[in-house]
């Protein structure tokens, strides 16, 4: 048995103004051939499960590319097409199946609304009678392209995303026993007009929380292989995003199409529940500023990078210091202009220069405002470090190079590049320790919670400035289709 093996993620921020280009999937890009597969075995993501399930059954294994950005703008058209040629060459060579770690709301500029859905669609052009299996995030925007052009989809059950190993294991295993003939996998999609806001989407919570059970529920049903409960992705204007279902039976349709139904249904009846507002950002930090032991966690959730956002803003760290707050770690910031001059000024220079704000968010009509300050550069770092988990677990994160500078209430950790602060490793391999800080500063609306929620004595959201808002009238929406919640009232 011969098993091509990939992975292609990405979730497209449509008002993001951060570029996609073939280097962001990855530290030197995406990992190509047998690169892929060193880099992923072993790693506790869906393409790491695919080569467990493969080499359980010793199957013959290809991994044509494998590559993983951070949430931001359209997917540049060069980059997408150099994952299309590299899988399709992979699955010309021949194979028996076809397993894709994908995201399932990737938008390419001048190319495709659905990325996913149109890779997709080209391989079952080459390859019309290999079974494909896809794994999706919970976050995915399905559409009928990606379940007419593949055999199984499961998605992610939790968010934050602390199963995305076993989503690849259940897709890899049910493409094994479709091969072997042991079961007819029969799959049904649905979706509703709800645009979910990612802050409410927390699995472990309110109407999310049921949403998911009721799906979880249906899987145990006999004759259920899989059933997915999509929370999908509000910032991209494109006409599925919202929320969906996705259920897998062995042989029967209309058991697939009822489960479905009754699985959204559950979201249907509690959909003002998914929609968040905001308090003021002012009141959000006065308040912090009144709670006493710490680690205090100030999320400063709209400048999100796993959302897309620039991470460079400066809004909440600008009002946490007018408000007077100490003792506060900010983490981190992606300003690689500030990190060249800090370098150049080298460790123990006191320097007075404009952090953050280099970046314009034209669909949220705001510029780009970058902070003053004073401090030290304390540390200097290469930016790499392994995450130690829950989520991505042994996965190497690069930072790019990176500073610590301390401006006497504030100790930032700047970054070059974007990242989540989805492991204390963006803190500890600079040399601070999280956990005895009074306050973390993290640009994180849900990844902080495995990692930091644990050393955390309060969290408190704080609306700063972002494309990752979750605001959703900032966003100018033209091309979802209508009538959606909350953009139309249907009281009717
Ligand atoms: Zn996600």
């Amino acid at each position: 048995m011969k098993i091509v093996i990939a992975q292609m993620e990405h979730e497209t921020n449509t008002f993001s103004p951060v570029e996609t280009p073939w280097d962001s999937f990855g530290p030197d890009g995406p990992y190509i051939g047998v690169q892929a597969y060193r880099a992923m075995k072993g790693t506790k993501t869906p393409i790491g499960a695919f080569i467990d399930a493969a080499e359980k059954v010793n199957a013959e294994i290809i991994t044509p590319v494998a590559g993983f950005a951070y949430p931001s703008g359209p997917v540049s058209g060069a980059a997408y097409d150099q994952f299309c040629d590299l899988i399709i060459d992979g699955v010309k060579q021949g194979c028996d199946l076809i397993m894709l770690d994908l995201h399932g709301a990737m938008v390419v500029k001048n190319r495709t609304l659905d990325g996913e859905g149109t890779l997709l669609k080209k391989i079952r052009d080459v390859a019309p009678s290999v079974p494909i299996a896809v794994s999706l995030d919970l976050h995915a925007n399905v559409t009928a392209a990606m379940v007419n052009n593949s055999d199984i989809i499961v998605g992610y059950k939790t968010y934050p995303h602390i199963d995305m190993y076993e989503t690849g294991a259940l897709a890899g295993e049910l493409l094994i026993k479709l091969y072997r003939g042991e079961i007819k996998p029969t799959m049904r999609w649905n979706n509703i007009p709800v645009l979910a806001q990612t802050l409410k989407m927390n699995t472990s919570e309110g109407a999310m929380k049921d949403y998911a059970e009721r799906a979880a529920d249906s899987e145990k049903k006999i004759n259920v292989l899989a059933s997915s409960a999509f929370g999908g992705f509000p910032m991209a204007d494109i006409p599925e995003a919202g929320m969906s279902a996705v259920v897998i039976t062995n042989d029967d349709g209309d058991l697939a199409q009822n489960e479905c139904k009754a699985i959204l249904e559950v979201a249907w009846a509690q959909k003002e529940s998914f929609i968040w507002f905001d308090e003021p950002l002012e009141e959000a930090i006065r308040h912090a500023k009144t709670l006493q032991e710490g680690p205090i966690l100030l999320l400063d959730h709209p400048d999100n990078c796993a959302t897309g956002a620039t991470q460079d803003t400066m809004t909440t760290l600008r009002e946490a210091l007018k408000q007077g707050l100490t003792d506060i770690a900010v983490g981190p910031i992606r300003d690689p202009e500030a990190v060249n001059d800090l370098i150049k000024a080298g460790i123990g220079s006191h320097v007075t220069l404009p952090v953050g704000g280099k970046t314009d968010m034209p669909a949220i009509n705001k510029k780009g405002e970058p902070l003053e300050l004073t401090g030290v550069v304390t540390n200097i770092t290469d930016g790499d470090y392994v995450i130690t988990g829950p989520q991505f677990t042994g996965v190497k994160a690069s930072m790019g190079r990176t500073v610590v500078f301390d401006t006497g209430n504030a100790e930032i950790v700047i970054t070059e590049k974007l990242q989540e602060p989805w492991d204390q490793g963006v803190f500890t391999s600079v040399g601070i320790e999280p956990s005895t800080k009074k306050y973390l500063l993290l640009k994180s609306r849900m990844y902080f919670r495995p990692v930091f929620l644990p050393i955390a004595k309060h969290s408190v959201y704080c609306a700063g400035v972002g494309v990752g808002s979750s605001d959703w009238t900032m966003f100018n929406y033209e091309k979802i289709r209508r009538p959606i919640y909350p953009l139309d009232d249907f009281t009717d």
